[in-house]
């Protein structure tokens, strides 16, 4: 027998739940089960610094989730490819690049040549206390004495014993290094000698400010009692049940109630947002009812924070009854679910994008009830049509808050025509007449002014108008972006930048002008029309840093800021108290997106932005500008008519079969040869035409068909619902297995994109 070397677990860090679930998303969204436990499980391994870092072959990945010093190291890996850590600390100027680097493997762009896995290490902290010896005043006053030519030992020594308050408790170091203005090393000094002893305290990563549990306080009107006992009732029945209440109507204080049973029971909550929403604000709100029994899972945390969580989650702590997370927080080790909340269950980026596994959160949660025998509740003011049309048909329950809480009405929704304004020359800028007189009043009367435009940047486009040349990104086939506040031309996919020169850079001449605006563009034009307003931005560039979107939040709702200025980053979850006003430059640009789901984002995006007007007695006001005031869509919008915008959408769905009359799978061909990718999505569409028949779109070139140097050239397949799920995803397997014995499309990445969004 050898001896034990070492105790890995103390628990099973996995649970046969989560295995089920992980081999159900593997299954159903067309991954290995390896990609889901990579995506799943916090890497926990400690980094040593000569471990070597290699660059993976991922070329398309969300440029918005990296930070500025992350775009710097992926750059330099795709000249260098392998680079040593040192390397990588030279090239971001930092010396501690573990968390760059924690949050590359995270997302699967970098990956380890050498990885040294060690045991995630609990955060221990050091304290000191007076030595036995030295705990009478008697004693206490000998030593000072011995002291007396030891000047800064003697004033640790008499700090320690007042910060200990005549009783032995240990003492934070950092806390006596504060009090006593002295270093580490004196301190060293004394517990050497045997003076101080020493002690180290597991302690907690995160820590939260929280307030103590308020519960009992929320006292829910008719409205939400209604919809309260309508959701129990569909649990009874064993349904997800959707919960449909227009923007502030106090969905969360109803989930609020069906935590608190939950929890009551001894069971564990899970309350899942998309990654925007999941801000202070809400998180606060939840941390008043429920106090400490809340965990927060969230990917701005480190490794070593995620982990925390992760374990107390899984030995079942009462500081994690209460989950509240991004999609990520799905993978939890649960053991004991009563609840799974989705809020916000419209949004997209429930779809993870990439890498693999391209899983829907909420649908995933769907399947994670059932496993656990655990209710779940879908919430939203603009639900997704498939979720709408599961309530309809009856398989999922419903319920609904048709009332803003507290008798505040609905905002008041006006379309401005630009067309008409240009015509009569009321334009300023990208501001109407409407727009102005609107801003100029809310601003007289005190209140705070929102505005949202869907483009970060100063102009998605810089022309010459001398040869009509723009510059185009080297790696990808687009535009490059204008950021005017660093004078920089931007890839927004790639993250390539440039500085913008003065003329242009195929004729020479200094001609160059912008088309189209961004939200830097409003700004500045804000300034010069309303000089006297303070203006804040809220898009990817200003809160790209740990806590620039909390901080601009906290600035609004302070009021140290008049209006606010946006992307789709203003819509989701907050609540402000004096915004009397909603502007929207421009509404065609969400409208005529080339996606089956324009129409029905567009009305979700913009319900939810209107939302944020009005939250008090006095009605808000929205201003909707656009080239098209005759749209269907807005017209559904300013009346508030989910329903018809539902009706409308799922004719139109039915009629061209798009979901959820059908499933979609999307198969996407990567390769950095043109042709290679052409040739062998031709071969695969027409292999897919011999199963499927019409079933099968394209092979087509998506409107941006190059990006990183890849080339991508994309196939639908059409499922309808009598079809089996499972026999054509056997037939697209068999393809794949001919398709990689051809040698001549070797290299040609193949990605699944099941229920694509
Ligand atoms: P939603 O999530 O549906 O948009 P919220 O839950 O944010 O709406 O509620 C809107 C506002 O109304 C919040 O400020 C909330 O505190 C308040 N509110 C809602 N329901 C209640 C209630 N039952 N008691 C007290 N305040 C409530
Ligand atoms: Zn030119
Ligand atoms: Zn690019």
């Amino acid at each position: 027998a050898k001896e034990i070397h070492q105790i890995l677990d103390e628990y099973p860090i996995v649970n046969p739940i989560q295995l089920e679930h992980w081999s159900w998303i593997a299954g159903y969204y067309m991954c290995s089960l390896g990609e889901v436990f990579r995506s799943a499980v916090p890497s926990a391994f400690l980094l040593e610094s000569e471990t070597l870092i290699i660059g993976n072959e991922r070329a398309v990945f969300d440029e918005n989730s990296l930070l500025d010093d992350d775009f710097l190291v992926v750059e330099a890996l795709q000249n260098q490819s392998v680079l040593k850590v040192q390397d990588i600390s030279a090239i971001v100027d930092k010396k501690n690049v573990l968390p760059i680097l924690h949050r590359l493997l995270e997302k699967n762009i970098i990956v380890l040549k050498e990885e040294i896995y060690e045991q995630y290490r609990p955060k221990m902290v050091r304290y000191v206390r007076l030595g036995n010896d030295y705990s009478s005043e008697e004693n206490l006053a000998v030593l000072l004495d011995s002291l007396s030519r030891a000047p800064k030992q003697r004033q640790v020594v008499l700090s320690l014993f007042q910060l200990q308050g005549g009783n032995s408790k240990p003492i934070k170091v950092s806390d006596l290094e504060k009090s006593s203005s002295s270093s580490s090393a004196v301190i060293k000094v004394l517990v050497e000698k045997g003076i101080l002893e020493e002690y180290f305290i597991q302690t907690d990563r995160v820590v939260y400010e929280g307030e103590k549990g308020n519960l009992g306080a929320i006292q829910l009107n008719g409205f939400q009692e209604m919809a309260l006992k309508d959701i129990n009732h569909g649990f009874e029945e064993g349904k997800t049940v959707l919960l449909h209440g227009v923007t502030s109507s106090g969905k969360t204080e109803v989930y609020v109630k069906l935590l608190e049973a939950c929890i009551q029971s001894g069971k564990q909550g899970l309350y899942l947002l998309p990654e925007i929403a999941l801000t202070t604000q809400l998180i606060g709100r939840l941390q008043s009812y429920f106090g400490e029994k809340v965990s927060v899972y969230h990917s701005k945390y480190n490794i070593q924070e995620r982990v925390e969580v992760w374990n107390n989650v899984l030995v079942q702590k009462p500081k994690a009854q209460i989950v509240i997370g991004a999609r990520s927080a799905l993978f939890l080790p649960f053991s004991n679910l009563g609840l799974i909340i989705v809020d916000e269950e419209h949004e997209g980026s429930f779809k993870q994008y990439d890498p693999a596994p391209r899983y829907h959160a909420r649908d995933s949660a769907v399947v994670l009830g059932k496993l656990h025998q655990s209710p779940v509740v879908l919430g939203s003011a603009t639900p997704s049509i498939e979720s709408f049309y599961n309530a309809q048909t009856g398989k999922y329950g419903y319920a609904s808050i048709a009332r803003r809480y507290g008798n505040v009405l609905m905002p008041d929704i006006e379309l401005v025509d630009i067309k008409e304004q240009t015509r009569k020359k009321r334009m300023q800028g990208h501001f109407s007449e409407r727009l102005r007189e609107e801003i100029t009043e809310a601003l007289g009367n005190g209140e705070q002014v929102i505005l949202f435009q869907n483009r970060r940047g100063y102009a998605p486009i810089v022309e010459c108008t001398t040869c009509g040349h723009s510059p185009q990104c080297p790696n990808c086939d687009v535009s490059l972006t204008y950021h005017q506040f660093k004078k920089q031309l931007r890839c927004h996919y790639c993250g390539h930048q440039k500085l913008l020169q003065e003329n242009c850079e195929a004729c020479g001449s200094f001609t160059l002008d912008t088309k189209g605006f961004g939200t830097e563009q409003v700004e500045q034009e804000l300034h010069t029309l309303f000089s006297k307003a303070k203006v804040g931005r809220m898009d990817l560039d200003t809160t790209r840093k740990k806590h620039g979107y909390e901080k601009i939040i906290t600035a609004f709702e302070q009021q140290e800021l008049d209006i606010l200025v946006g992307t789709q980053m203003l819509t989701k979850g907050l609540d402000f108290r004096n915004v009397g006003l909603v502007g929207i430059m421009n509404a065609d640009s969400l409208l005529n997106f080339p996606d089956f789901r324009a129409h029905e984002r567009s009305f979700q995006l913009l319900t939810q932005v209107a939302g944020r007007a009005g939250r008090t007695e006095k009605r808000g006001k929205v201003l909707i500008q656009t080239y098209n005031p005759y749209h269907q869509i807005l017209k559904q919008v300013s009346t508030n008519d989910y329903e018809g915008m539902f009706r409308e959408q799922l004719y139109e769905r039915e009629q061209y079969h798009y979901p959820p009359v059908v499933k979609i799978i999307k198969i996407t061909l990567k390769h950095k040869d043109f042709n290679k990718v052409n040739d062998a999505a031709t071969w695969f569409g027409q292999s897919m035409r011999g199963y499927f028949k019409d079933n099968v779109l394209g092979p087509e070139f998506p409107p941006v068909s190059r990006i990183r140097n890849q080339y991508l050239k994309n196939i639908l397949l059409k499922i309808p619902s009598n079809q089996s799920l499972i026999k054509t995803k056997n037939c697209i397997g068999k393809i794949e297995r001919s398709f990689n014995a051809i040698s001549q499309y070797k290299g040609v990445r193949l990605i699944y994109n099941v229920d694509y969004i």
